[in-house]
């Protein structure tokens, strides 16, 4: 499939601002390729979906804190003389939550998936137009990054690719994803062990059709192709300089290393010398962009799509760029 020059102009913003469980200010940004159904349902409702979920957890985990506080009020007991503990407790359940929640999400969206049709309609009942026996095959990776508490919380369903910049220029880039491909030894068991096969054809494929090993979608390749997220939840440093989530149309052509450095240099560009050690906007969260950040990650993104169009990559291309520091 021929690249989409246009596609990262439709995925390259961010696409909704909620708040979390903590009242603090929370980004999401989601990275989703090709221009399917699928993935226009996923920009639109996923980060709605998210701030449900996120909403819900929020009140369990507030409840359950009560509860705690009331029952230790009873005992006549405290854990404030291990202050360190209740912190790594908290920080624990947080974790927990924003799992839960992300896990949750992409279900939701997985399950409206299921019923989009390849004419375009997504309805209950399932459509019956004469295009709706090629729905099966209908479906989207999604790579989702969400900034929050000094930290970055990265669901990944497909073979689109987070990746942080972190350090000075030539610093080895910190992959916050990891690509599902069915040739991946822990993928390939899991989808040998569901009955599926994984066949050579133009590349490993499930059923040697799909040459990813989970999407939102894609039906008909169930059980062996699953929506199931993976999350990662990384610390947030002063050195952090910018996160790119992209396809692996422009993965496939272009490293992590050269996609952080053309990233950070159009980044730094008209900034002399942005200390590396200053910290994110916002006391680390890195959420409050102003129309110039705006204006370089969108250059940032242009740019990482040339290049891997100029290297003729076979995939769809789209990027989104990040800017971790406050430049201004
Ligand atoms: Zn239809």
């Amino acid at each position: 499939m021929n690249a989409k020059c246009n596609a990262w102009q439709q995925v390259s913003r961010m696409t909704g601002c909620c708040t979390c469980p903590t009242n603090n200010t929370l980004a999401t940004f989601q990275h989703l390729p090709n221009s399917t159904k699928v993935s226009t349902l996923c920009r639109d409702r996923m980060h709605e979906f998210l701030a449900e979920e996120l909403a819900a957890e929020g009140a369990a985990l507030q409840k359950q804190q009560q509860q705690q506080q009331a029952t230790e009020g009873e005992a006549g007991t405290t854990t404030s003389s291990q202050p360190q503990v209740v912190e790594d407790e908290k920080e624990e359940e947080e974790e927990r939550a924003w799992r839960a929640a992300l896990d949750r999400t992409f279900r939701r969206v997985d399950a409206l998936a299921s019923l989009a049709c390849a004419c375009g309609r997504i309805v209950r009942p399932p459509c019956r137009c004469l295009l709706s026996c090629n729905s099966d095959i209908v479906g989207s990776t999604a790579v989702v990054a969400v900034l929050v508490r000094g930290c970055v919380v990265v669901a990944n369903c497909g073979d689109s690719r987070a990746v942080l910049c972190r350090g000075p220029a030539g610093a080895p880039p910190v992959p916050l994803s990891r690509d599902h491909k069915p040739d991946r030894p822990d993928e390939l068991a899991r989808i040998e062990a569901a009955g599926g096969r994984v066949i050579y054809i133009n590349g490993h494929r499930v059923r040697g059709i799909l040459a990813m090993s989970r999407a939102l979608g894609d039906r008909m390749l169930r059980p062996e192709v699953i929506a199931e997220p993976e999350i990662t939840v990384t610390d947030r440093t002063p050195q952090d300089q910018c996160l790119i989530l992209a396809s692996d149309g422009m993965w496939d052509v272009i490293s992590n290393e050269i996609a952080c450095s053309v990233a950070r240099q159009c980044l730094e560009d008209g900034n002399p010398s942005p200390a590396d050690d200053e910290p994110a906007a916002g006391g680390g969260e890195g959420a409050a962009a102003g129309p110039e950040q705006e204006a370089r990650c969108s250059r940032a993104a242009s740019l990482l799509v040339r290049l891997a169009l100029g290297r003729t990559t076979w995939d769809n291309v789209s990027v989104v760029v990040i800017d971790l520091k406050q430049r201004e």
